[in-house]
């Protein structure tokens, strides 16, 4: 089934919501102009559509492979990686020091989502390649950047990240990999980790792998783990390949979806490779301060998992949307001579309506984020860049839970327009269904994203983000009220009351009923999942009037302003349904002893 990036909402929403204009007068912006944008995004949809998607389906059928510790790839990925790499696609946000473009995080999301929507398995590659250059460009020392980030981004060598063990998944405190200092100052590394997504493959010359591990002496729990990067084959000073390290790849994992993207064990220091025993490894930053730095790679992980479920999301809408022009069944409900294609039928159309919503409002909460972080890096004045960043934080878990547990109804709903077919595999929809299942899993399971959305970015600050984003939805509230749009004004100001009552509620008992609070935390992440989404298909909807009023006669805007009064009244009445589960509905949640399930 073919991809057609949806370049029209991609570029409305970074007009008209994530403020690209303001993003391009930032310094260090200055070569991204909008005849650039443009220019960008074209031939990543190119890429996108022409050479990565028509691969999505070979990799559901002709998945990676293992040998004797090597990875080949499915076939096609190899040229296909070529071409990314060639195109400079990895380098577009990274700076013009080492390589990059240095173009803004908001444009390479829009290119993100469209590789994602393409093929997730190809695309998760270049994905962790741009957290270890994140990684190293914020903790690793001038010498690390200068051998290692330009290989990354000239797509040579790649990136991974290693941070799960068998008894290590989301509490990282308990990673056991051990790293032992050397004399010259480098580490030797001993252990197992799982699950590394591309720990092995045959795309590049060598892997970048990013390792979290302690070294012999480091205090227990998560104050005692480093980051230490292992490189599969030792480079000398000037980049030449050396030996093979000894960090050897058991076996790849069979798998529900993402089939072709391999999902390696990856064993260090078992003395197979050519620098005898233990991997050498380098510290990155100081010694115990690991976690801290994963999570930069991680944040940027976790936004763009978020941008994948946006993406698979996007996908299955379109496929389920051909299919329902196509198929043709069951008369009319009103009457009509002969059965007609299904996208007549008035529950076909509140199917495709609630995945365009969700996609749509998630596409925006998302961009508005990528928009946020650039103000965030870019911005003369420290306060702005303080706020943004604190707002790009919060909105963080949420694109990640929300847009990743969204994507899961939207690809189950596409299976339901196909009906049977959908049950089928040689539709293709199904394996959206099953590659978008491990998006609310990896890089934090949707609980992790709603613990640190209640503790870390609603609690500790005392709820100031949370206000603020309370005071702007009230206020976009009211400027759909002036413009005439009252049921997506309602729907906002009985979100804005809801988000008031649910925050004091989480700031009145995170210290002494804190199980009550976490036993809502993730109806809390949906909550603010769908109220993101729809101030900002309020939003949306004020910007196509706007442009309606202007003379513009684009049918593209009546959908919009149609999508977001859908949003209002079917999507709103969700979440202010969860404010009683997050307030009210704890007491159920814990009442049975353990014995009793
Ligand atoms: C295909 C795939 C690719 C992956 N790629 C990578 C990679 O590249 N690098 C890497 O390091 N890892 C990777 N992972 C690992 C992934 O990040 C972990 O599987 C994930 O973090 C969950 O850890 P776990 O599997 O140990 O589950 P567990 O931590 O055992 O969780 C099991 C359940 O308990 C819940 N739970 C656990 N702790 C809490 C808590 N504190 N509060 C509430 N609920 C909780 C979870 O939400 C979940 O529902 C990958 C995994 C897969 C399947």
């Amino acid at each position: 089934m073919h991809y057609t990036a949806p370049l029209k909402d991609i570029r409305f929403v970074m007009d008209a919501l994530a403020g690209l204009a303001e993003v391009q007068a930032l310094p260090g912006f200055e070569d991204a102009g909008s005849e650039t944008v443009d220019a960008v995004l074209e031939e990543n949809a190119r890429l996108a559509q022409e050479v990565v998607a028509p691969l999505n389906r070979t990799g559901d059928v002709q998945p990676s492979t293992w040998a004797d510790g090597e990875v080949t790839t499915t076939p096609g990925f190899k040229q296909a990686f070529e071409a990314y790499a060639q195109g400079g696609w990895q380098g577009l946000q990274h700076p013009p020091e080492y390589g990059g473009q240095g173009l803004p995080k908001l444009l390479a999301a829009a290119c993100n989502e469209n590789l994602h929507a393409a093929n997730l398995s190809f695309a998760l590659c270049p994905l962790l390649t741009d957290g270890a250059i994140e990684a190293l460009l914020t903790a690793g020392s001038d010498e690390q950047k200068s051998l290692y980030v330009p290989h990354l981004i000239d797509g040579s060598w790649t990136g991974t990240m290693n941070l799960t063990e068998p008894q290590a998944g989301s509490d990282l405190s308990l990673v056991r990999t051990r790293a032992e200092p050397q004399p010259d100052g480098s580490y030797r590394l001993f252990g197992q980790k799982i699950f590394i997504t591309y720990g092995e493959h045959d795309m590049a010359e060598n892997i970048v792998h990013l390792v979290l591990a302690r070294t012999p002496d480091a205090p227990a729990g998560v104050k005692g783990i480093s980051l230490f990067l292992v490189p599969k084959v030792v480079p000398d000073a000037q980049g030449g390949l050396g030996p093979r390290n000894d960090v050897y790849c058991a076996s790849i994992e069979h798998k529900l979806g993402i089939k072709a993207s391999p999902t390696t064990v990856l064993v260090f220091g078992d003395g197979k490779g050519d620098v005898g025993t233990g991997a050498v490894g380098y510290a990155v930053g100081e010694i115990n301060r690991g976690l801290e730095y994963m999570f930069v790679m991680m944040n940027a992980a976790r936004f763009a998992v978020g941008v994948e479920g946006v993406a698979i999301a996007e996908r299955a809408y379109q496929q389920a949307v051909a299919y329902a022009r196509d198929r043709t069944q069951s008369r009319a409900v009103e009457g009509s001579a002969a059965a007609i294609p299904i996208i007549g039928h008035p529950d076909v159309r509140r199917m495709l309506m609630t995945m365009r919503a969700l996609t749509e409002g998630a596409r925006a909460v998302a961009y508005v984020g990528a928009g946020a972080r650039d103000i965030a890096d870019h911005h003369p004045d420290a306060a702005v860049r303080t706020e943004r960043q604190a707002f790009f934080e919060y909105l963080v878990p949420v694109i990640k839970g929300f847009s990743t547990e969204m994507s899961l109804e939207v690809t189950s709903l596409a299976v339901q327009v196909h009906g049977g077919m959908g049950f089928i595999e040689e539709t293709g929809v199904a394996q959206h269904y099953r590659d978008a299942r491990i998006l609310p899993i990896y890089e934090g399971t949707t609980a992790i994203q709603a613990n640190d959305l209640v503790s870390r970015k609603t609690v500790r600050d005392g709820g100031t983000v949370a206000h603020s984003i309370i005071a702007q939805i009230r206020a976009t509230a009211d400027e759909l009220r002036e413009a005439g749009l009252a049921s997506v004004a309602e729907g906002l100001s009985a979100v804005a009351d809801a988000y008031e009552a649910i925050v004091s509620y989480l700031l009145d008992n995170a210290r002494d009923a804190v199980r009550d609070v976490f036993a809502g935390s993730v109806p809390y992440l949906m909550f603010a999942g769908y109220a993101l989404g729809a101030w900002q298909m309020g939003r949306a909807a004020l910007a196509a009037s706007q442009r309606v009023a202007d003379g513009d006669t684009d049918g593209f805007l009546a959908a919009k302003i149609v999508t977001a009064r859908f949003y209002a009244e079917h999507l709103v009445p969700r979440a202010l349904a969860l404010r009683a589960q997050i307030v009210e509905g704890a007491e159920s949640v814990l009442a049975l002893s353990d014995d009793a399930f």
